[in-house]
């Protein structure tokens, strides 16, 4: 049996109506698979694909809770619960007034690639809410976690599903959650990474996938000769994977010049570092500033209403969120002599972006590829939390560059043609295999 790669996404567009992202995300997967499914047929005999883009299980659930007016709030969670061939749901959540069921599917989906990836035991998942932090107090944001995890508890679990943080969910929502997990099931486990130091989370989560993206373009610069040292890097956001990303770049000798949220963007053309790079890491994780904020204080220039990628730069690296790079801006900064694109948020590239850049055979990672560092140390996290034992920082970065040394080789096994590498097509299929045949050994189920 023979696998259609078109009548395959009319079946999967006419089943899941009013998710665009979604296809997007089955659709670039597909397409690089398909050839690599064609001659190993047991993939499409055993509708492995069929099968990995129906989620194991959604579930929807309402969130409601009081304002600090007196006001009662309705939200509306989520957990979609993708596929555990290989291991319990790993993935994050996601707060943002923008989160639909499809939103999270595709995410989930490319989690489940993702995590594989790794070489960690962990299947994949995704969830959230359409809940917006800015603007709410400390107190708000409180009873907004609690009452979300008091529906999600039931189902999840250390062997379940332990989600994490994401777009809207850093360290202090991670902390109310599993407050009131531990609370609800009377016990304390390892059901969410990300947590604080002092209740069994791991040092360099944080800086995980921010890091873990600089280690993957450093990885993709060596197999032409080349590293970071000297060059300038033009980076989207200002959270949690674009501020340690940043930090990193420092750190290996090139310097960051733009910095931006759905607003503008911030040009520095002496590099974000020192006391300036402080200011910005809490800006938006820890107070939901704007990201002028950063410009007005230290007098650098704001650009409203304009994309960091018309900046000439020798690396690029989206930060923010989904499709925030798109044909136009992927042809700018090819034009401009851009020679890598390492994407740090899921999906960062429409298929327009991805098409153009894949044509001008420049060094670029895929998401699912080079922002695997985090979800990699949620599993070490987890890893510790078994052992109820703690790494050091020193050994659980060791263990960071080398999961995204191995991501990177594995990449190349499955997308190096001649002189270039598709990484895209390498982390398709490198993730793929590992879930597929695991599903297969498992049966139909
Ligand atoms: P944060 O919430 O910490 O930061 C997100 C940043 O991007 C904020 O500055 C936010 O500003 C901005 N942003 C959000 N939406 C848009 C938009 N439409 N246009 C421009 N800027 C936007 O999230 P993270 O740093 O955790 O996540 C960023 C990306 O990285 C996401 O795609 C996420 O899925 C991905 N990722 C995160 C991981 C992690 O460990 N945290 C792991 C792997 C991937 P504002 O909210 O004002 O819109």
């Amino acid at each position: 049996m023979s696998f259609d790669v078109a009548k395959f996404m009319e079946n999967v567009k006419a089943k899941n109506p009013g998710e665009p992202e979604f296809h997007q995300a089955v659709e670039e997967v597909v397409l690089t698979l398909a050839d690599y499914i064609n001659a190993n047929p047991k993939y499409a005999d055993n509708k492995i694909l069929e099968r990995m883009v129906e989620p194991e299980r959604v579930v929807m659930f309402r969130v409601p809770w009081v304002d600090d007016k007196g006001e009662i709030q309705v939200n509306r969670g989520y957990r979609v619960q993708m596929n555990s061939a290989i291991g319990p749901y790993k993935g994050g959540l996601r707060f943002h007034p923008s989160v639909t069921l499809g939103t999270l599917k595709f995410l989930a989906f490319e989690q489940v690639f993702k995590n594989s990836l790794t070489t960690l035991p962990m299947g994949g998942g995704k969830g959230g809410a359409d809940f917006d932090g800015v603007g709410k107090s400390d107190n708000e944001v409180m009873r907004f976690c609690q009452s979300f995890m008091t529906e999600l508890y039931r189902h999840i679990g250390p062997n379940l599903d332990v989600p994490a943080g994401d777009i809207g969910v850093g360290a202090r929502e991670v902390a109310y959650m599993f407050g009131q997990y531990k609370r609800i099931a009377n016990e304390f486990t390892g059901v969410l990474t990300g947590k604080g130091r002092s209740f069994g989370g791991s040092l360099i989560r944080p800086e995980a996938t921010g890091y873990g993206v600089i280690y993957f373009a450093q990885a993709m610069l060596a197999t032409k000769g080349d590293s970071l040292e000297g060059k300038t890097v033009v980076n989207s956001g200002g959270g949690n994977v674009g501020t340690f990303l940043i930090e990193k770049v420092n750190q290996l000798g090139g310097k960051v010049v733009t910095v931006g949220d759905p607003y503008g963007y911030v040009y520095d053309p002496d590099g974000i570092k020192g006391e300036k790079l402080e200011f910005l890491k809490p800006l938006w994780t820890v107070y939901r500033r704007p990201i002028k904020d950063f410009a007005d204080k230290f007098g650098l220039e704001y650009r409203e209403g304009r994309k960091p990628w018309e900046v000439p730069c020798d690396i690029a690296c989206p930060t923010a969120t989904q499709n925030e790079l798109n044909e136009e801006d992927a042809k700018t900064l090819i034009k401009n002599g851009c020679k890598c694109i390492a994407e740090g948020s899921n999906m960062s590239s429409t298929k327009g972006a991805v098409d153009a850049i894949l044509a001008s055979k420049i060094l670029y990672s895929p998401g699912k590829a080079s922002n695997a560092g985090g979800v990699a140390v949620s599993g070490l996290e987890m890893s510790q939390n078994s052992m109820r034992y703690n790494w050091t920082s020193e050994e659980v970065d060791a263990k960071l560059q080398q999961i995204m040394s191995d991501i990177h080789e594995t990449c190349r096994e499955y997308g190096q043609e001649g002189d270039y590498c598709n990484y895209v097509k390498g982390a398709n299929i490198g993730g793929f295999v590992k879930v597929a045949d695991a599903m297969i050994a498992q049966g139909i189920v």
